[in-house]
């Protein structure tokens, strides 16, 4: 006799079979697959602004580096009295 419930995915509304690979997230069940869509589809929608800004982020940072080096390279080049 078989104990085992059928288990439905919150995403694509279809069985999880035994043998799927099963997540459960906020005590709801999903295909891993579709749990993994769900978060990055979340990410995607909740905080476009935030990524476009840390995307911004990156170029100024490599910027302020180069600068500092070409800095440090100036002053080792000047001659100390
Ligand atoms: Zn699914």
């Amino acid at each position: 006799m078989s104990v085992e419930q059928p288990v439905w995915c919150h995403k694509c509304h279809l069985r999880i079979a035994p043998y799927d690979l099963q997540t459960v997230f906020r005590s709801r069940a999903y295909h891993r697959n579709c749990l993994l869509r769900l978060v990055h589809q979340q990410a995607q929608e909740s905080q476009p602004r935030r990524a476009l800004q840390m995307e911004k982020r990156k170029q100024p940072l490599v910027r302020s580096i180069r600068k500092d080096k070409s800095a440090r390279i100036k002053a080792e080049n000047t001659p100390v009295d």
